[in-house]
């Protein structure tokens, strides 16, 4: 499945290694996005987007990276006051856009590392008269999974909406819109979904599209309502990313042919299979690469892992990509202390293996020379 780019098999939380018939997909031929061919790859993808949410509502699609998708969400909210989740970077991203588009925001912050937990948001959203929540499922910046559905009944228990970054989660963690009663999700095509960088995706409920109307300047690219509207009738509002469709038609057909529920085990798989190999390789070592999310709280398409006091980061990713494959850094304040391993995407524990065994060969050969 691999390209074997420079870079090696990409085993980083994005962008995922993408398969060489995804990425030979995007070579068709530009079609006018007016017409009925177009309309099909749009209805095709809807397919595809449709069983990745677990909805019947459309999905709308930009041309973006999913960021565009998170400030889309918070404009078009009408006003009130905004409860910011955050538990990592992307969730102080998400505040920070909320801050941004003009709401009254109230950050609640744990440690990088911990999820929320919903009796504690009950009682934030008690005090607070909250028009709306911010979350994130995954939290690729430490590895961490908040219990999205809870935390999204406990917001409309209070009046509020629920908006959910489910950006390295959708299309590797379960997810059910429908079921689940969710409010809005948004993901983009470079995570867990594995496809190329540029798409965005999201879901919004009736309820949250009918709301929208009383947003005060909701803007026009990423206006929901419109791209609501226009994703009904298998159209985007302005130019889509054609080669991109190609490559969702490519990549849609195999998900679909696996089927969801064997993706997501298989994601659960290799956050398993990464447990067992850290406690291992302790065992083995005497060094451990303790992963920074209580068990349990664990997502399944990131690992992030502590490495020893006095041990550089780059050094020994840098010794991983001899190797040839690529593991990122930790993000934000823990990019130096720690590594996440991104096992997402079309990844199994077939192809997870050798990177983690090649970890392990890293490890004991640092110890072996200490470089330190
Ligand atoms: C990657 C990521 C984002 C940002 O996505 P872009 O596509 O880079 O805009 C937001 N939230 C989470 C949880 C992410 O992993």
């Amino acid at each position: 499945m691999t390209t074997a780019s420079r870079f090696g098999t990409f085993f980083v939380p994005g962008p995922t290694e993408v398969r060489s018939e995804v990425l030979a997909a995007m070579s068709g031929p530009m079609i006018p996005h007016r017409s009925a061919a177009f309309e099909t790859l749009f209805a095709d993808a809807q397919v595809g987007l449709k069983e990745v949410f677990q909805t019947k509502r459309p999905v709308m699609i930009t041309a973006s990276s999913a960021t565009g998708l998170m400030e889309s969400a918070l404009r078009c909210l009408p006003q009130g006051r905004v409860l910011c989740l955050v538990n990592g970077a992307f969730s102080q991203r998400f505040s920070a856009i909320s801050e941004a588009c003009g709401h009254q925001t109230e950050r609640y912050e744990v440690e990088w590392g911990e999820v929320h937990d919903p009796d504690r948001v009950r009682q934030l959203l008690a005090n607070g008269n909250f028009a709306a929540v911010t979350v994130v499922h995954s939290e690729t910046s430490t590895g961490a999974r908040n219990p999205v559905k809870k935390i999204s009944d406990i917001a409309h228990e209070a009046g509020a909406k629920c908006l959910i970054d489910s950006v390295s989660g959708a299309g590797g963690i379960e997810l059910q819109f429908d079921e689940w009663n969710l409010d809005l999700v948004l993901t983009g095509s470079q995570k867990a979904i594995a496809l190329p960088p540029g798409l965005g995706f999201a879901v919004a409920s009736e309820s949250f599209i009918e709301d929208a109307k009383r947003a005060p300047a909701r803007g026009v690219y990423f206006d929901l309502i419109e791209l609501d509207t226009f994703a009904k009738q298998n159209q985007t509002p302005s130019t889509p990313a054609v080669s991109l469709f190609y490559a969702m038609k490519e990549q849609f057909k195999a998900i679909h042919a696996k089927g969801m529920e064997s993706r997501w085990a298989d994601h659960t798989a290799m956050a398993n299979m990464t447990d067992d190999w850290a406690d291992a390789l302790a065992s083995e070592t005497g060094v451990t690469l303790r992963n920074i999310v209580a068990k349990g709280s664990r997502s399944q398409t990131v690992s992030t892992l502590r490495i020893p006091d006095g041990w550089n980061t780059a050094a020994f990713l840098g010794e991983i990509a001899k190797r040839g494959f690529t593991v990122a850094s930790g993000y934000g304040k823990l990019r130096d202390t720690t590594i996440r391993i991104g096992h997402m995407g079309d990844h199994t524990v077939q192809t997870l293996k050798p990177c983690l065994e090649a970890c392990a060969e890293v490890l004991r050969e640092t110890m072996k020379s200490s470089p330190k």
